[in-house]
């Protein structure tokens, strides 16, 4: 196939769907690891389309929702110092922090920009040499190449007023603590095609073997999803845990060399805290000590109290696949797009929010 409405072909869908239904004779539990994949499948009724035996579940894909809270506060911390410009990615504005978030702050006065590119963030730091200009650097593989580079570009144009708040979080590390987690019941995943098509397969090799759990790399389409869902039934039909790629047409075993070589140039694997899980070993990117000049962390000296986690929101639960969003007593009530009471209702790939908008059908499983 050539086209992106080829991915979106009904009678295509249809045919998957059949197979799916014609060769499922056990439950199945799937989880799909992107917030964009999420979206897909429930925007496009996928769910319900799925024999009753596929349960999907939804995993930590959404950089927005994973982003802790301590993180959240460190943003807000800094665009509250004097002489600073908090550059970030629209959606992490609504992200509620421990006390505030990036929206109430700039509603006070403080200058917090949108961004769609960090460089756009170097050139107001060049522009601004009285100011310290800070990127919030958040997402998963997918945006480190674009933050590393940020970097380097600074380094090179000499510019010194510019930092970074590192927040990357990484996908092989979160699907071990899914897996290893003692509630954990997924029998095989949906991965995330961007992040794979930027780091390629080699990381998943050894996560299928060790858990015995077919891994699909998969797109975002909703024929991607069909045929990334039925590529892992047929497996765990015949009992096979293998890595194999649904997303052929941007994904190489070998990843994109540039981008990775950008991200190593830069960044240095860290433990990471997530929204909801908890900490995870070795399952973020921190600047390295090559760039320190370049994270905000150690320029601005922070060292912040811990931050306690909205007790009313159940998204570690969701995100781990042990519940689905409707099951949470809050949402469409108390947690609203409007007033969201965790970052899964706030980010257009958080689940909570995909089945608030999208979701017709009053069983909360599905
Ligand atoms: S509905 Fe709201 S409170 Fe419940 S899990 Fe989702 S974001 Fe958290």
């Amino acid at each position: 196939m050539k086209y992106l409405t080829e991915y979106r072909d009904p009678e295509m869908a249809a045919a998957f769907i059949k197979e799916i239904q014609q060769i499922t004779t056990r439950p199945w539990t799937l989880m799909e690891i992107c917030g964009g994949q999420t979206h897909s499948l429930v925007k496009n009724g996928i769910l319900e389309m799925l024999p009753d035996k596929i349960t999907m579940v939804h995993g930590p894909g959404c950089p927005v929702c994973v982003t802790s809270i301590g993180v959240i506060d460190e943003a807000v911390y800094l665009a509250e110092q004097p002489n600073t410009i908090l550059c970030s990615f629209g959606d992490m504005l609504r992200v509620p922090g421990s006390k505030k978030n990036l929206l109430e702050v700039k509603a006070a006065g403080a200058d917090v920009r949108i961004l769609y590119s960090p460089l756009e963030a170097v050139q107001i730091a060049k522009e601004n040499p009285d100011k310290e200009v800070v990127f919030f650097a958040v997402g998963f593989e997918t945006t480190a190449p674009a933050n590393a580079l940020s970097v380097i570009q600074a380094d090179k144009m000499g510019v010194t007023n510019y930092s970074i708040l590192a927040s990357h979080v990484l996908v092989p590390p979160a699907m071990e603590a899914i897996l290893s987690d003692e509630e954990n019941k997924i029998d095989g995943f949906l991965a995330a095609g961007h992040v794979c098509t930027i780091m390629g397969m080699e990381e998943y090799y050894p996560v299928a073997e060790k858990y015995k759990t077919p891994i699909v790399i998969t797109g975002f389409e909703p024929v991607d999803l069909l045929q990334g869902i039925l590529m892992t039934v047929q497996q765990l039909e015949k009992g096979e845990y293998k890595v194999e790629n649904q997303y052929t047409r941007y994904v190489q075993r070998a990843g994109n060399k540039m981008a990775i070589d950008a991200i190593q140039q830069v960044f240095a694997i860290s433990d990471r805290t997530w929204r909801g899980i908890g900490p995870i070993p070795d399952s973020g990117y921190e600047v390295n000590e090559r760039y320190k000049n370049f994270n905000a962390r150690l320029k601005f000296k922070l060292d912040l109290p811990p931050a306690e986690e909205n007790k009313e929101c159940i998204s570690g639960d969701i995100m781990k696949g042990l519940k689905k969003p409707k099951q949470c007593p809050n949402f469409g009530t108390k947690c609203k797009p409007e007033h969201p009471l965790g970052a899964p209702m706030v980010s257009s790939e958080g689940a909570c929010a995909a089945y608030y908008h999208y979701s017709n059908t009053d069983n909360i499983l599905k």
